[in-house]
């Protein structure tokens, strides 16, 4: 085999040529990262989000990146009725789904005592709740194409219990659960099901965490280093390393890899 055609092997099996590519939380974040990465492998995308003017900047920045075909598309993922929507509007841009990454997600640190019924119940519904809706909509779709990749966007914490997170935390091993159980599901068809457990994580959901340090008496430099030291590493994860391990597992090269749960955190969280 000469030098090109090997290249030319190995690009050919991470491509996403005609596929049809569902980003959850695309306009921002990890999302935006992962959705561009996705568009770049010649994907067309469908971007959801529940703020539409975050969503069509995102998405024209994305075709102007990778000259891709991507919608923005209006979706709150704890509501049936709108993931339903939303998902029909994605087909009717794009066709039949054959990738879903489940990104939308929420995150917030309390004590056990100061987490409220309506805190609780808003992390498991946009990290769990979400996850599962839009599952179960794309999969029938995907089984009868004996064809499909769905990949989670879960956390360290699905792995591992933190301080002061316990919603957040439950609703992740929730997320790696049922990535588990519906992999074990369609083990025999061609749709493959795997979580991506990242680190702490350069986006806004890390600023976030960085400021309630703040407010509760840390320096900001001192807070930053402290979220950083959580990852094995020492750095904060950039939203493009977590890009890539989720545009591999979607591309044909992952065929056989199912039911794993992929930490990105520059190290093992578990040891
Ligand atoms: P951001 O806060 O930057 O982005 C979150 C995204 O989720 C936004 O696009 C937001 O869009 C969307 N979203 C939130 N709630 C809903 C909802 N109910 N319906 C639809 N979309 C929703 O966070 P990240 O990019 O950092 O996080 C992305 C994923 O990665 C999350 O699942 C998070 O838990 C996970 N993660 C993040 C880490 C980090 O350190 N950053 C570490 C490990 C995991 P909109 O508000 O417009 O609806």
């Amino acid at each position: 085999m000469t030098e090109s055609s090997a290249e030319e092997r190995v690009e050919d099996a991470t491509r996403l040529e005609g596929r049809h590519a569902v980003v959850t939380g695309g306009g921002r974040g990890i999302g935006a990262a992962i959705a561009l990465e996705l568009a770049r492998r010649g994907a067309r995308v469908s971007i959801l989000g529940r703020d539409k003017g975050v969503l069509d900047r995102q998405a024209k920045d994305i075709m102007r990146e990778s000259n891709a075909e991507v919608v923005a598309v209006s979706c709150d993922v704890t509501d049936e009725l709108s993931v339903v929507e939303a998902l029909a509007t994605a087909r009717s841009a794009f066709g039949t789904v054959q990738i879903l990454v489940n990104n939308a997600g929420q995150a917030e640190s309390a004590s056990l005592v100061e987490t409220s019924l309506e805190l609780w119940s808003r992390l498991i519904a946009s990290n769990l709740t979400g996850t599962f809706l839009c599952s179960r909509s794309v999969l029938p779709e995907m089984t009868a194409a004996d064809d499909g990749r769905i990949v989670n966007i879960a956390s360290t914490s699905a792995l591992k219990g933190y301080a002061r997170l316990s919603a957040y935390t439950a609703a992740k091993h929730g997320v790696l659960g049922f990535t588990r159980s519906l992999a074990a599901e369609v083990a025999k068809t061609g749709v493959t099901v795997n979580a991506v457990c990242p680190g702490y994580t350069d986006t806004g959901m890390a600023v976030a965490a960085v400021e309630k340090l703040v407010s509760a008496g840390r320096k900001v430099d001192e807070a930053r280093v402290l979220i950083a030291k959580s990852n094995p590493r020492g750095t904060l994860i950039a939203p493009d390393e977590v890009a890539s391990v989720v545009a591999w597992l979607c591309s044909p090269a992952a065929r056989s890899v199912s039911g794993q749960a992929i930490v990105v955190a520059g190290g093992d969280v578990r040891s």
